[in-house]
């Protein structure tokens, strides 16, 4: 059983011809000229995730207020290893399931631990 939780965070997009040297956090940049869009990974690592836009890569939407990328961005090559959609300027957030069991046994423990106290 595959189980997530969600998290969702606004976003925001620009179209650009050419991708600025550096890149702002929560801004999907998009170069309709070189078929490219890219942002810096949203887990806060500061890396830059390129999704290149072609019938074979990434599908962009533009609804005339929103944007929205298809498939979703699994970062597997990063450390972070974060997994999100960008669904009409809201980044949908996919956390693995077993990261929720460690946090929880770590505030068991800070819990404990006040009780020794
Ligand atoms: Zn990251």
């Amino acid at each position: 059983m595959i189980l997530i939780w969600l998290l969702m965070k606004n976003f925001s997009h620009k179209f650009v011809e050419l991708i600025p040297e550096h890149l702002k956090d929560d801004i999907l940049y998009i170069s309709i000229e070189h078929c490219i869009a890219i942002h810096k990974c949203i887990c806060g690592c500061g890396k830059e995730v390129v999704t290149p836009i072609s019938p074979h890569g990434w599908k962009l939407i533009f609804d005339g207020e929103t944007v929205s990328l298809s498939p979703s961005i699994g970062n597997w090559n990063f450390e972070c290893q974060s997994h999100y959609w960008i669904k009409n300027n809201q980044i949908v957030y996919a956390y693995k399931w077993d990261d929720k069991p460690k946090k929880k046994k770590s505030k068991k423990k800070r819990f404990f631990r006040f009780w020794k106290k």
